[in-house]
């Protein structure tokens, strides 16, 4: 990897006695979008907070393209910010909005002119440029906030929780375009967030926290397929974590875990499977997930399957049915993590 944009070293932070972070270290690269995930009160929006400058880290440096900002105000950082709340001047209208922090800077009427338009665009809302905030959905006021943090072509981009105040389609909606317009700009972006399916579909990579400390980074596909702790598989997605027991034969030991989609079902009786009955169905729409519970050591196992199977092996509540493990998606943890949640 070439050498990184924004670099975070070493950092620590205490409020009193408290440690809200304990020497984390990232390294972004330009162009990057990186997501900051993990439970409440994890520390990310403190992370961001130390990045943009609003919070002064108590070890550690912060260094954007090989300068050491530590030490410099959030005023003379050139970043963009966008918060769960859109935080519009609710008297000024979206152009205006935009065109705020513009002004006092060194810039022609013409040529503020030219920026607000060319933004209000990029997010699609040129058209509603005349109206104010309370005229507008919450979806298309956090684009004018998106708006707002980028006319100024910021070095980096910071986003706190920029979805989670809206309604579900909204959400999806502007996740789409935020990654758009990041992949347009080709801004490097450290968004927040607790929500896994977000950090999912938005990453390039995944930075997931816990208890103020990094516990695993990598890109979505390696933090969901190669999950290195019960606590990142079970944040991340579903897991079934199996207890020690024989099963067809063979141990089946306590660190291993399987996601729900990845057990197979099949009709009652068979030979390598183990017996287990359907305690609950649930339709998700694209696919099933029932609730299982095996007969012989009465373990529940979350199970996905497809319509078609459902139907063909009328997997309904109380049906008997047989499940296999497929080797080569078992997810091993080191057996000292088993201990999940604490
Ligand atoms: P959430 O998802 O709930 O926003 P978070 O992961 O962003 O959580 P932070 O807001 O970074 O968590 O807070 C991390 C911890 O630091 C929390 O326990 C919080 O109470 C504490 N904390 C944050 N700011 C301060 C402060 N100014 N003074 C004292 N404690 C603080």
């Amino acid at each position: 990897m070439s050498q990184a944009y924004l670099s975070i070293q070493g950092v620590d932070k205490s409020f009193g006695s408290f440690n809200a972070l304990k020497e984390i270290n990232i390294d972004i690269q330009k162009n990057e979008f990186i997501c900051l995930l993990g439970p409440s009160g994890c520390g990310k929006t403190t992370l961001l907070r130390i990045i943009a400058g609003l919070e002064k880290p108590s070890h550690g440096r912060i260094i954007v393209g090989g300068k050491d900002i530590t030490s410099l105000p959030p005023a003379k950082r050139n970043f963009g910010m966008v918060f769960q709340s859109y935080a519009l001047f609710p008297n000024l209208t979206a152009y205006q909005n935009v065109a705020y922090g513009l002004q006092g800077k060194k810039f022609s009427r013409k040529e503020i002119d030219e920026k607000v338009k060319e933004v209000l665009s990029l997010v699609d809302l040129m058209h509603l440029h005349d109206r104010y905030p309370a005229q507008l959905s919450g979806g298309q006021q956090q684009r004018i906030a998106l708006a707002r943090a980028i006319v100024l072509s910021p070095d980096f981009l910071l986003l706190d929780e920029p979805l989670s105040a809206l309604d579900a389609k909204v959400r999806v909606k502007l996740r789409e375009q935020i990654c758009e317009l990041q992949e347009k700009l080709g801004i490097t972006t450290v968004m927040v967030t607790h929500d896994q399916e977000e950090a999912l579909t938005m990453a390039d990579r995944i930075v997931v926290m816990k208890n103020a400390e990094v516990v695993q980074i990598g890109t979505p596909e390696q933090v969901y397929d190669e999950p290195n702790s019960p606590f990142v598989a079970d944040f991340i997605g579903s897991i079934n974590f199996l207890e020690d027991e024989e099963y067809g034969g063979s141990i089946i030991q306590r660190n291993m875990a399987v996601r729900p989609e990845h057990i197979r079902i099949s009709g009652p009786g068979s030979a390598t499977g183990i017996s287990a009955i359907v305690k609950h169905v649930e339709f998700r729409g694209a696919f099933y997930r029932l609730l299982l519970q095996t007969v012989l050591t009465g373990q529940h196992l979350t199970v996905d399957v497809s319509s078609q199977i459902t139907h063909h092996l009328k997997l309904t509540k109380y049906a008997e049915v047989s499940v296999e493990f497929p080797q080569d998606k078992m997810i091993n943890f080191p057996s000292e993590t088993m201990v999940v949640g604490a």
